[in-house]
């Protein structure tokens, strides 16, 4: 007997081991074996058994099992046998990124002892008082409760609990505490849940799909606060009583955390939450128990997709456009909006993508009729949508006449007034830092970052200057220009901290809160502080695009964006889509409760047809402008896309090599066409510079996208004898979500 094992490392190879008789009856596809490599001892998974192997040369033993269950199932495993394929990523590679570094961990969660009556029993007259009184509270609620919540009735309630269980009056129970559960959820609060007719109909279509065992995908498209997430969990539920499991996609975990609450609160114990911040040892745990079927429900950011549940029934990836959803970085470079539809098609689910913005590509798949389109249009029990005001920041500097004011005076009066009626106010601003940038009034010259080639930020917490790629910082401010020796050099445009700083001077009553990621980086609990804000200790919250999307504060009446040009004219084809997604996605945090909300969004560009339509909170003609815009020019999702990336230190290598690659580009097949090369819009990035090439392939063409796979792999097959040296780097990012 044969396995085939997979290490993570970078070789698209597996390779053939003996199975020792005595490991025959308990190896499994999906286990972890010790074995011999090289000269080393290293784990691999086996991803294959067979009964004899092709392999001619010397076949070595394996060592030992690591596991003795299997750490993967079938379908887990076809899912990463897929994902290498697709995104061009080594199995290895492809394997480490879905299991946890390190499952052997010896770790154990925290418990909580619970304490329950034992039935039949009568109490003893030798019993003490406290015994007695502990014993009596608990016959009168009959249901487990954790010891801590008797000490109100005696000093030591575990002591006493105890002497009750020697005695065989009552019993105790260990539950292990769910690592970090509590840390990213609200509470929540309890409320009677009766969905609408709309809900209802929603939830029907998905209940449905998920009787008939069928992979079925949605696209919901509900307008904030349309109550997708209460269908959500009814979804949830249908599949559970199905017997079935969920996974819940949010697109960052410690922003969410009114979802997660939600869940945890109609689910209980059954939910699990996956995410980049579980120490290793809760992640090897957590991994176990789900492998073992103790968790119905997943809830976690992108690379909870990879939760090893056993028969997936629903799918759920929340603000499906949100492009933290693709892993930029490292290696396999995916989209889990797209691995959620193919686990969905292995594991015959229903997957729902919902948004109140969808991105391009599923509008344009729904349009195409491969998604079932559901459509909420309106908020839950007639919350308005809000008002919204546009301001002229142009004319606004001409009147007032002072240019590069923060606040309009708009926006200062409308502060103004919510304050005074005790309501709360969210502020947006794209940008963190101070100041962005410092730049020389003479020459124009601005303090780039030497290994970026990016502007450099200044922070005034500390008052240095940062690059926000590398984080290199230079704690000295010159005085005067590299360039042209001038002193006249100053500090232009605005970030966050800038803004929070004018904020207190105009307000310095007001309690006001930044989140960004700075304060993420300086350690502050976004939780909490979401808390704070839900629980009105705090008037103002101000924060980047972090904050724009999932959260709901029934108090929290005005929105205000304080430049909704930001990011408009970055070159990306998709840059607009972004803006208008952000501004709507803003607007909708305004007025979720009773009081009607009102929006402000200051521009310098009121004209723009991008800020027009956000500002109507118009999303079908917007999408309309797009999807003509993108067709013209045969972008996504109107083809499929790879970039080629070479990045190296010596600018002439790397443009050597990317021609090399460019030249044997000759006469593509019909339908494909070539961008480039060109350098990347950030050039130089930690030393290396970057050149791209861009590969479309028009999807009428090429239905799903298989000639361009073949295309770009003929391309760079070492036959064609196209080589990158070794001190370059190859970067192959196949739908790419930002070509900067
Ligand atoms: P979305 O996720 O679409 O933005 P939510 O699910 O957060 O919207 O719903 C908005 C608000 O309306 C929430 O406070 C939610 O609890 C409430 N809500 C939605 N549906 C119902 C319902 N059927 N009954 C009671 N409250 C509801
Ligand atoms: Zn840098
Ligand atoms: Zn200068």
């Amino acid at each position: 007997m044969f396995a085939e094992v997979s290490f993570p490392i970078s070789s698209y190879q597996t390779f053939s081991y003996k199975v020792p008789d005595h490991l025959a009856s308990k190896i499994a596809v999906g286990m972890r074996v010790k074995v011999p490599l090289g000269n080393r001892k290293v784990n691999g998974i086996v991803v294959g058994i067979n009964k004899s192997s092709s392999f001619k040369g010397k076949i070595r033993k394996i060592d030992d099992l690591i596991d003795d269950q299997r750490v993967l199932n079938d379908n887990l495993w076809s899912l990463i046998k897929w994902l290498a394929e697709y995104y061009n990523s080594p199995l290895g590679i492809a394997a480490k990124a879905v299991l946890p570094s390190n499952l052997s961990t010896k770790y154990k969660p925290k418990v909580e002892v619970l304490v329950k009556v034992l039935p039949g029993k009568e109490i003893k007259s030798s019993i003490g008082r406290a015994q007695k009184t502990v014993y009596d509270y608990l016959k009168s609620l009959e249901t487990d409760v954790p010891i801590k919540a008797l000490s109100h009735l005696c000093s030591s309630p575990i002591n006493i609990c105890k002497k009750l269980a020697e005695k065989e009056m009552v019993s105790l129970i260990e539950k292990p505490i769910i690592p970090d559960l509590s840390e990213f959820a609200f509470k929540s609060k309890n409320k009677k849940i009766i969905l609408t007719q709309a809900q209802n109909i929603a939830l029907e279509k998905m209940t449905s799909s998920m009787d008939k065992n069928k992979f079925n995908p949605f696209l919901l498209h509900g307008v904030t606060g349309s109550g997708k997430t209460e269908i959500y969990i009814e979804a949830a539920r249908h599949a559970i009583q199905l017997d079935k499991t969920v996974i819940m996609l949010l697109p960052e975990i410690s922003l969410t955390p009114q979802i997660a609450g939600r869940f945890r609160s109609a689910f209980g114990d059954d939910v699990a939450l996956w995410h980049s911040k579980l120490s290793q040892g809760g992640r090897a745990w957590t991994w176990k128990q789900i492998c073992e079927g103790k968790f119905k429900v997943v809830i976690g950011a992108r690379s909870a997709i990879f939760a090893p549940l056993k028969n997936v029934g629903l799918i759920v990836v929340d603000e499906e456009q949100e492009s933290s959803y693709k892993q930029e970085s490292p290696n396999p470079r995916y989209h889990a909006r797209d691995v959620a539809l193919m686990r969905g098609k292995l594991d015959n689910a229903s997957v729902i993508l919902a948004s109140a913005t969808p991105s391009m590509e599923s509008y344009y798949n729904y349009l195409n009729g491969k998604y079932e389109y559901i459509h909420l249009k309106e908020r839950f029990g007639g919350a308005k949508y809000p008002k919204v005001h546009v301001v002229d920041m142009i004319k606004e500097s001409a009147e007032t006449a002072v240019y590069g004011d923060i606040f309009s005076r708009l926006l200062l009066e409308k502060i103004e007034d919510r304050l005074s009626k005790k309501e709360q106010i969210i502020l947006f601003h794209n940008r963190r830092g101070f100041a962005p940038i410092l730049r020389c009034d003479d020459c124009g010259e601005v303090s780039m970052c030497p290994h970026c080639n990016i502007a450099l930020t200044y922070h005034r917490s500390g008052k240095y200057l940062q690059c926000h790629f590398c984080n290199h910082t230079q704690n000295m401010i010159p005085s005067k220009c590299t360039s042209c020796q001038s002193y006249n050099i100053n500090l232009s445009g605005t970030g966050t901290q800038k803004v929070e700083d004018e904020l207190s001077n105009k307000f310095p009553n007001a309690i006001i809160k930044r989140l960004d990621a700075d304060s993420v980086r300086s350690g502050i609990n976004l939780t909490k502080t979401l808390q704070d804000f839900s629980d009105k200790k705090i008037d103002i919250l101000l924060g980047t695009q972090m904050i724009a999307k999932g959260l709901d504060f029934a108090n929290a009446t005005l929105v205000g964006i304080i430049n909704g040009d930001t990011g408009l004219f970055l070159p990306d084809f998709r840059s607009s889509e972004k803006v208008f997604q952000l501004i709507y996605q803003a607007a909708g945090r305004a007025g979720r409760g009773e009081i009607p909300g009102e929006v402000i969004i200051q521009t310098y560009s009121p004209d723009n047809p991008v800020i027009k339509c956000a500002t109507e909170l118009n999303v079908e003609k917007y999408y309309n402008i797009c999807l003509e815009e993108r067709k013209a020019l045969m972008y996504p999702p109107f083809s499929w896309m790879v970039k080629i990336e070479i990045r190296g230190k010596n600018i002439k290598e790397v443009e050597k090599s990317i021609n090399k690659i460019k030249n044997k580009m000759v006469n593509p097949p019909k339908g494909i066409s070539i961008l480039g090369p060109a350098l990347c819009y950030r050039e130089k990035l930690r030393d290396y510079y970057r050149m791209q090439l861009i590969i479309k392939s028009n999807k009428e063409l090429d239905v799903n996208g298989a000639k361009l796979h073949k295309y770009y792999k003929s391309i760079l097959s070492k036959d064609i004898g196209v080589q990158i040296p070794l001190k370059q780097r190859l970067v192959i990012d196949i739908n790419p979500v930002s070509l900067l």
